[in-house]
């Protein structure tokens, strides 16, 4: 049984999914701060699999610690954590509290019961700033708030966990930009609030809840003086977990990998894709850069074909018709839908 924690989340029900439809037996464990549970039932519905759901704390160990007792686990996806760059900033020990204890709760029971495989969610942002692109694994890691440095952090504690213990299987995931949704349109973004990224302000405008888009900065030393991001289709990067996690399964090791597609995209080029896909025009302005920007980051995925053999197979266009089709269809995200929601805790 593979225990994913945060699988009720954005890139938790799309791995989850990709889990389930590859025969793994789930457990999924979600404090629900950032979801909802109507994506577990549409998750139950689509794949029309069995899984267990734990509406439990990483935060609560003695909870924790009941459902490694309760459940034949080998292997956890740890995806659950706070994520938002600025709440960071203004809330940083929540921050630390929850990313970091939490990761401590869920490695000392894993060691506890003997369990050694782990992949974890970290974050491109561990790069900062002056590394030359397209960056590997390698490069200078650096950050700048808190959220990011929660990452670094939990980055050095699985280092020395696996120094102290060589039976340990680590594969550390650093996600570039996840965006779009799953072509059922059933699973996307869900913000809460103001969208801080980018793809889901932009389909947010498409569809008339916003007005117009702020473009941060038009003065970068890029192709068009806008940033440069590596966005990554959703899908592609839950199936990045399923080979991770086959690999962790088969050997031990630690090893940090890049989840991107390679390619860099600037805002003014996501904005004409989205256009070109939805039919609305986006309305726009340049605004001042924010703070803590960088002009472009886009990754060397190479390592990750080399050792997993996974590559990111979708290119900007079906991010866009993923993401339209999802902010269409649920133009509330998983709010007000209509499916009665079905209580399946366990
Ligand atoms: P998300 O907020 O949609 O999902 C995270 C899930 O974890 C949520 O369902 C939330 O309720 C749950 N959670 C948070 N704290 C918890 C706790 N203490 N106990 C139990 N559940 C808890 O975010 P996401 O985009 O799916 O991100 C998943 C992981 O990937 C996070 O660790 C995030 O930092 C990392 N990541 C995300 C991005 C991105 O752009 N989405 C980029 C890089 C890294
Ligand atoms: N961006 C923008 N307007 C927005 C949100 C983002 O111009 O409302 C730009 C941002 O400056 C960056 C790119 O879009 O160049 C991607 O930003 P996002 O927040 O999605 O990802 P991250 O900054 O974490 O890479």
């Amino acid at each position: 049984m593979i225990l994913v924690t945060g699988g009720a989340g954005y890139i938790g029900i799309h791995t989850s999914l990709q889990l389930l439809h590859e025969g793994y037996e789930l457990v999924i464990v979600d404090n629900f701060t950032n979801s909802s549970l109507e994506s577990i039932n549409r998750l139950k519905k689509i794949t029309k699999k069995q899984f267990k759901l734990y509406h439990v704390d990483l935060l609560d160990k003695s909870a924790l610690e009941m459902i490694f007792r309760e459940n034949k686990i080998s292997a956890v996806v740890h995806l659950a954590g706070l994520k938002s760059v600025g709440e960071s900033v203004r809330f940083p020990l929540e921050y630390y509290s929850n990313n970091i204890i939490g990761t401590l709760n869920l490695c000392e029971i894993m060691k506890k019961f003997g369990i050694k495989s782990l992949v974890f969610s970290s974050s491109a942002t561990v790069y900062g700033e002056n590394n030359k692109m397209p960056v590997t694994e390698n490069a200078h890691l650096s950050t700048t708030n808190p959220y990011g440095r929660s990452k670094l952090i939990i980055e050095s504690i699985l280092g020395d966990l696996y120094k102290s213990d060589k039976e340990w299987s680590i594969a550390i995931l650093r996600y570039f930009n996840p965006v779009g949704a799953h072509s059922s349109g059933q699973f996307g973004e869900a913000p809460n609030g103001t969208p801080n990224n980018l793809m889901p302000f932009v389909s947010q405008v498409a569809i008339g809840i916003r007005e117009e888009l702020k473009v941060f900065g038009d003065n970068y030393t890029t192709r068009d003086g806008t940033g440069v991001r590596d966005y990554i289709h959703i899908e592609d990067l839950a199936k990045g977990h399923i080979k991770a996690l086959s690999n962790i399964l088969e050997s031990s090791g630690l090893e940090a990998y890049n989840l991107g597609t390679g390619k860099g995209y600037s805002v003014l080029e996501v904005i004409k894709t989205f256009e070109e896909v939805s039919g609305k025009i986006i309305p726009y302005t340049i605004v001042d850069r924010r703070d803590g920007d960088i002009a472009e980051c886009y990754a060397d995925p190479s390592k990750a074909y080399d050792k997993l053999g996974w590559k990111a197979e979708k290119g900007l266009f079906e991010m866009c018709v993923d993401a339209w089709r999802w902010q269409k269809n649920n133009p509330n995200g998983y709010k007000n839908s209509n499916s009665k929601e079905e209580i399946i805790f366990t």
